[in-house]
């Protein structure tokens, strides 16, 4: 089928490469025309694993194209994607104007029944906007031509992006008219041939389907996040408690992490934007206004951590401190909502000295940093360590999980680790020499020469 995709994001450059893989026809239009050269030139402009492979495979093949060019992409293509960004507004709506743009721009071109699918997150009520947009372009062309509107939702995660479009745990389509749900399932179809995952509802439902999956796994994180300040202030071990719950069948493993509190691209904005529909229709989500209010404190946590570990010794100001990760997650670079923004904010208030080092997300977080003298970028964990009197990990990078830490800690002044992800086992750390603070975990300080072989601490 011939696709076009508008909007060449993390979500739009996924969804337009894993259709053509799976052999439609498919031309991924942006509006930033330097995204769309360096497309051409073959440069990917964002971090995401396989995904370069799968794109220069399918160029080749001459499946995938790009474009900035509605007036040539919309007249042949059956289907559009619209994948803008819907960032939150100084509100925290959700800005809808790429949204209500590409819809005009398609109106503009189309020329046969089109199928308009808003695969954005978009707040409940989108698509009937998007159906009046087109009507209104069209009157003014003095044309009818029939087409549709659909919701389908994205769940994709950054960083296992290509996998979770290719094996969904669900495809949520909301549709208006069986045409629609018809042409929908023949796209998705080369997707289901293990077993049917495709799940037809009505529009609203489809567009309140996105925001009550990432409020439910937003939930969870703080849910945890606040169970860890309490582990702290009781002496339980979050660690311990996590696995003692995610054994339940009905709570289960995934998304029981505590941390430095959630950032992202989605989360953040989806959860203000959540609270803003159900406020316009009169309804106070309670329970959002909690995750938001947990997020923000615990954003804080690793500063006020820093801030009493280095009360006793001078204070923070002059202090060299090196973080380890600084996108909001693994295997992306994305930075946006990072809670290493938050710390790094924190610590050069404090006059700390900082060395950032991060295997993907440097060159995103050197445009959202000040230039400034008490910033040294490095080049990898060793060179963060050079001098630092704190090293913090904040992103869970598979490269972070087996440090070097006897080459680490001969390179550092101090000996303090704050680890925002739980990573290491406490009393290890004490071990290899390290002031050892993380989440929701005793402290374990680090062991006197000798020490250890007297400690009865027990390694559980
Ligand atoms: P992004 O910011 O990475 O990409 C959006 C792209 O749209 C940009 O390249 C921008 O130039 C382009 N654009 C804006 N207006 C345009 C227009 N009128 N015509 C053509 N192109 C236009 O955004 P993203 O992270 O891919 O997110 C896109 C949507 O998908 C958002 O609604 C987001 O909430 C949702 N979503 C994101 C993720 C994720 O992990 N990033 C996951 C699921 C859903």
């Amino acid at each position: 089928m011939k696709l076009l995709v508008i909007g060449t994001g993390y979500v739009g450059l996924v969804t337009g490469t894993c259709f053509a893989e799976m052999g439609h026809q498919v031309i991924c239009l942006d509006i930033n025309e330097e995204k769309i050269d360096l497309l051409n030139q073959g440069v990917i402009p964002i971090y995401e694993p396989g995904l370069e492979e799968m794109v220069k495979r399918n160029v080749k093949a001459h499946r995938l194209s790009f474009s900035i060019d509605y007036a040539t992409s919309v007249p042949t293509s059956q289907v559009c994607f619209i994948t803008v960004d819907t960032p939150a507004n100084s509100e925290g709506k959700a800005d809808l104007r790429y949204v209500r743009s590409a819809a005009t721009s398609i109106a503009e071109h189309m020329v046969d029944h089109t199928v308009i699918v808003n695969k954005s997150t978009v707040p409940i009520g989108t698509a009937k906007e998007v159906a009046q947009i087109i009507q209104k372009v069209q009157r003014k062309r003095d044309l009818l031509i029939d087409f549709d509107v659909v919701s389908n939702p994205e769940f994709l995660k950054e960083g296992n992006a290509i996998n979770d479009f290719m094996k969904p745990d669900r495809v949520v389509i909301g549709i208006a008219h069986p045409r629609a749900a018809a042409i929908m399932k023949e796209i998705y179809s080369p997707f289901m041939l293990s077993h049917e995952r495709l799940i037809l509802m009505d529009i609203a439902s489809a567009e309140m389907t996105k925001y009550a999956a990432n409020a439910m796994l937003a939930t969870r994180v703080s849910f945890m996040n606040e169970l860890a300040n309490l582990c702290e202030l009781t002496g339980a071990d979050v660690n311990k408690v996590r696995k003692g719950i995610g054994s339940d069948k009905r709570i289960g493993y995934s998304f029981l992490y505590a941390g430095p509190g959630f950032g992202g691209s989605c989360f953040p904005k989806d959860i203000k934007a959540f609270q803003s529909q159900a406020k316009a229709v009169g309804y106070s989500l309670e329970i959002m206004q909690a995750v938001e209010k947990i997020n923000v404190r615990q954003k804080r946590v690793l500063g006020v951590k820093l801030a009493a570990y280095f009360a006793l010794k001078g204070g923070l100001k002059g202090k060299t401190i090196g973080l380890l990760g600084l996108a909001f997650k693994p295997d992306t670079d994305d930075m946006r909502e990072a809670a290493s923004l938050v710390l790094i904010e924190f610590l050069l208030e404090s006059g700390c000295h900082l060395r950032l080092y991060d295997p993907a997300a440097m060159a995103n977080a050197k445009r959202l940093l000040p230039e400034t003298k008490t910033i040294t970028w490095c080049e990898n964990e060793l060179e963060v360590a050079d001098g630092a009197d704190a090293l913090v990990l904040l992103t869970e990078w598979k490269q972070f999980r087996f440090l070097d830490f006897g080459a680490i800690r001969a390179k550092m002044k101090g000996i303090a680790f704050f680890d925002g992800r739980n990573q290491y086992v406490p009393y290890e750390m004490a071990k290899k020499g390290f002031d050892y603070f993380s989440i929701g975990q005793a402290p374990a300080y680090a062991h006197k020469p000798g020490e250890e072989e007297f400690s009865n601490e027990i390694p559980l």
